[in-house]
């Protein structure tokens, strides 16, 4: 597809037309990876966060966040218990926690990957590249880091780099592929100042950098950040970036179209149906992301106790896809018409490029 038809489906809003699209998308689905819905057990290690970007509740400027750590003895056992339960890969996710120790989770990955036959997948914000090969070489598999908007300068604005000569996470994703990850990024969809043709763009960018694993979602204002607090909201200071009608909006219908769009321009791709779609959608928000282009479902395997304390935005804490819901999930996606998928689910991307 060319910008200006990734333009014009982005702002299509006619129903009938959308369901050519979302067809378009669940053909090329079927084609390119066919029925099963892999399964990922998803454990949010670690809620520290020494960034302040101004969209997420997790920010280090937060102080009213209780913080934690997962022991390894708790990583292992939620480990444990989504192996058992036939899950093929768990994904450590934690906020850019620099107390976490890269040799102590380099043994956790180890353990993990002697004592269960699952695929590790990190996602633990930027890193050096010393830390991304340690982890590689203890035995991860995948990195998930999203870029989350390609306009470098709203991106800059939105997410304080540490320092100027910092690697920023386009090329974190390039040395990732270098390292032998597999990798995934995304973007979230409608944060302030977010124009339609920016969006365009991004799809653009996934394929550029020949992504493994592409998960999007729709931004949720989360009221303790700059971003969400309407009193405090910085989204007039930029001249160059999005405004008004040329504003992106931040529903779950755009993040259905970025999906179908994604999928017919990355085929090979696996794309999760992503959290904070089904915290705006619920069951429905599972049943349509299923039908326009994603085979990836990330149930929240994270400790209760731990969970609602991972408020990256408010509900995501109370979000109906976790470890206590997997037999509602399954039933879900045989309702779907599809399969469960069994084994690690790797990407068919991966496959091709190696
Ligand atoms: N710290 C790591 C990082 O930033 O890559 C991983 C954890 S971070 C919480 C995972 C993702 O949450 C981010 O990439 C961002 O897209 C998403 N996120 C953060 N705040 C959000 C918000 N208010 N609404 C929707 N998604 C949000
Ligand atoms: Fe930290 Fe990631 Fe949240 Fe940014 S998005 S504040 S890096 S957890």
């Amino acid at each position: 597809m060319t910008h200006d038809e990734l333009l014009y489906w982005l702002k299509e809003t006619d129903k009938d037309k959308l369901e050519v699209l979302f067809s378009k998308a669940d053909e090329v689905r079927k084609k390119h990876v066919g029925d099963d819905v892999h399964l990922r057990a998803l454990v949010e290690i670690s809620n520290h966060c020494s960034r302040q970007c101004h969209y997420c509740g997790l920010r280090a400027g937060n102080k009213d966040v209780k913080r934690y750590s997962m022991s390894k003895e708790e990583i292992l056992a939620c480990a444990n218990k989504a192996a058992s339960m036939g899950y093929g890969t768990i994904v450590m996710q934690a906020g850019e926690d620099f107390g976490l120790d890269v040799e102590w989770l380099a043994e956790v990955i180890k353990e993990i990957k002697q004592k269960t036959p699952m695929a590790v997948t990190l996602s633990l914000g930027e890193r050096t590249k010393d830390e991304l090969v340690l982890w590689k070489n203890a035995g991860a598999d995948r990195y998930l880091m999203r870029f989350e908007t390609s306009n470098a300068k709203l991106f800059k604005k939105l997410h304080p780099p540490i320092s100027e000569n910092a690697p920023d996470r386009i090329q974190i994703l390039k040395t990732l592929k270098q390292i032998g990850y597999e990798v995934g990024s995304g973007v979230m969809t409608g944060i302030p100042n977010q124009s339609w043709d920016s969006l365009a763009r991004d799809i653009e960018l996934f394929k550029e950098l020949n992504l493994d694993m592409i998960g999007s979602g729709p931004y949720i204002a989360h009221p303790d950040t700059p971003l969400g607090d309407d009193e405090n909201c910085h989204c007039e200071e930029q001249s160059d970036v999005a405004i008004s009608e040329n504003q992106v909006p931040a529903n779950v219908e755009i993040a259905y179209k970025l999906m179908a769009l994604t999928r017919i321009m990355c085929p090979d791709t696996n794309i999760p149906c992503t959290t904070a779609v089904t915290v705006l959608n619920g069951e429905l928000g599972f049943r349509t992301g299923l039908s326009c282009g994603a085979n990836v479902l990330m149930p929240d395997f994270t400790p209760p106790e731990y969970r609602v304390l991972y408020q990256i935005y408010p509900g995501k804490g109370q979000n109906k896809t976790c470890v206590e819901n997997d037999a509602d999930v399954r039933q879900l996606i045989m309702d779907s018409g599809r399969t469960v998928g069994t084994g690690q689910g790797a990407s068919p991307n991966m496959g091709k490029h190696k």
